[in-house]
C-alpha cells in the first residue's frame, strides 16, 4: 500500500512510523530484525530504510602516497526493504538518492523496486561525500531531488529513458520528499527553499517528511508557510530524541537545526548520559503528544538503531 493510502485510511488519526539504517557492511540483518521485532507492537504502517552512498577513504601505500578508494559502508537498502515486507507484511520505503547514480542506474533501481513490489520511495538528493565541500552529481546523474522526482513521475507514466520503448509498463510509485522547517542549509532563506520544495510537489511528490526538529513551533510555522505557498500534501513530522550530551553540538553541526534553550539547560544540568537520555525521551514524548493533538498525519521516528528509546516514546504516545 502507498504511504498516502495509509494516511487516507487513518482518517485523521496520527500514525507512527520508524526509520532504520542498514547495518555496517559485514553486519547482520538480524540487527535490523531485532530492532523491528521490538517495534512491531506499535503497528507502524510503513518503515523507511535510509540509503548511504559510497565514501572516499585514503589508504597509505608503501610508497608513502595515499590511494583514494571508494567504499560503501552501509549497503543493502533494497534488500532490507524486501526483507521487511516479506517478514512483517509492512510497507517499506527505501530512500533513493541522486548522489552516486547516473540516470540509467536510477532507472534500473526503480525497475528493481517495482519488480519487488515496493511502490513507495523517498526521493532525495543526498549530501556531499566526506572530504568534499559540496554535493557533486554523478556524470549523467541528477543534481537535485526535483530531477529525481521528475524521473520517477516519468516512469510512473510509462516513459523510460530509452525512447524507443513503446507502451512501457507504468510503475505506480508513491513519492515522498524531504522538507526543512529550519530551511535547508544551502538555501539563502526559507522562501527560496519552499520554492524548490513546491517544485518537487508540482513534479509529483505525494508527501513531505521533515528534517528532525526539537521545537514544535518550527514545524507548525513550516506547515503554515507551506500551505501559504500552495503546498498541500501531507507533512510528516520527523523526530529524534536527544540521547547524549555531545549531541548538543553534533546535531546542529550535522543537521543545521537549533536546539531550544529549555532543552539545552536541562541537558547541561544532567549528571550523566543516562540522565540526558531520560530528558531527551521525555522531551520527545511531549513533542509527540502535542503534535498528535494538533492532528499531524504521522510521527516519523529516526531510530538510529536505538530500539529501547524508540519503544519508550512509541509506548507513551
Ligand atoms: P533538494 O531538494 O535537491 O535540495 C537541496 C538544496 O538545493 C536545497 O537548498 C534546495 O533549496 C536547493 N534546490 C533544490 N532544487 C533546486 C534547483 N532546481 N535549483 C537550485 N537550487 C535548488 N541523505 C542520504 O544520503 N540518505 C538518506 O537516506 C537520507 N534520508 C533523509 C531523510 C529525510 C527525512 C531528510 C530530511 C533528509 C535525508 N537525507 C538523506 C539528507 C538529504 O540528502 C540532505 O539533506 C541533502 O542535503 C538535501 O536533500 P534534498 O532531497 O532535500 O535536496
Amino acid at each position: 500500500m502507498k504511504v498516502t493510502e495509509h494516511f487516507q485510511k487513518a482518517k485523521g488519526k496520527t500514525l507512527i512510523s520508524f526509520e532504520v539504517l542498514p547495518p555496517l557492511k559485514g553486519g547482520s540483518m538480524q540487527a535490523i530484525f531485532n530492532t523491528l521485532d521490538a517495534l512491531m507492537e506499535f503497528k507502524p504502517p510503513f518503515i523507511d530504510v535510509t540509503y548511504h552512498r559510497e565514501e572516499f577513504i585514503y589508504k597509505k601505500r608503501p610508497s608513502g602516497y595515499y590511494e583514494k578508494t571508494a567504499i560503501r559502508k552501509r549497503p543493502g537498502t533494497v534488500g532490507i526493504c524486501a526483507a521487511i515486507m516479506h517478514r512483517y507484511g509492512v510497507d517499506a520505503v527505501p530512500h533513493l538518492i541522486c548522489g552516486g547514480f547516473s540516470v540509467d542506474e536510477t532507472e534500473n533501481a526503480l525497475i528493481d523496486l517495482n519488480f519487488l513490489g515496493i511502490n513507495n520511495v523517498l526521493a532525495l538528493r543526498g549530501d556531499a561525500r566526506q572530504f568534499e565541500d559540496k554535493f557533486v552529481a554523478e556524470e549523467h546523474g541528477h543534481k537535485y531531488a526535483l530531477d529525481l522526482v521528475k524521473q520517477i513521475q516519468d516512469i510512473n507514466e510509462g516513459r523510460y529513458l530509452d525512447q524507443t520503448i513503446q507502451n512501457g509498463e507504468p510503475t505506480d510509485f508513491c513519492i515522498g520528499v524531504a522538507g526543512y522547517p529550519e530551511k535547508h542549509f544551502e538555501s539563502p532563506n526559507l522562501a527560496t527553499d519552499l520554492h524548490y520544495t513546491k517544485a518537487k510537489v508540482d513534479a509529483g511528490a505525494d508527501y513531505i517528511v521533515t528534517q528532525m526538529f526539537f521545537d514544535n513551533q518550527k514545524y507548525f510555522d513550516y506547515v503554515a508557510e507551506c500551505r501559504a505557498a500552495g503546498i498541500d500534501v501531507p507533512i510528516v513530522a520527523g523526530l529524534k530524541p536527544l540521547t547524549r550530551r555531545y549531541q548538543l553540538n553534533s546535531i546542529p553541526r550535522k543537521f543545521f537545526i537549533n536546539i531550544p534553550e529549555d532543552l539545552v539547560r536541562e541537558v547541561m544540568k544532567a549528571k550523566d548520559d543516562a540522565a540526558v537520555q531520560q530528558i531527551g525521551i521525555e522531551w520527545c514524548i511531549e513533542q509527540s503528544k502535542a503534535l498528535k493533538k494538533a492532528g499531524v498525519p504521522c510521527l516519523h521516528l529516526y531510530t538510529m538503531g536505538d530500539t529501547e528509546t524508540s519503544r519508550k516514546i512509541a509506548s507513551a504516545v
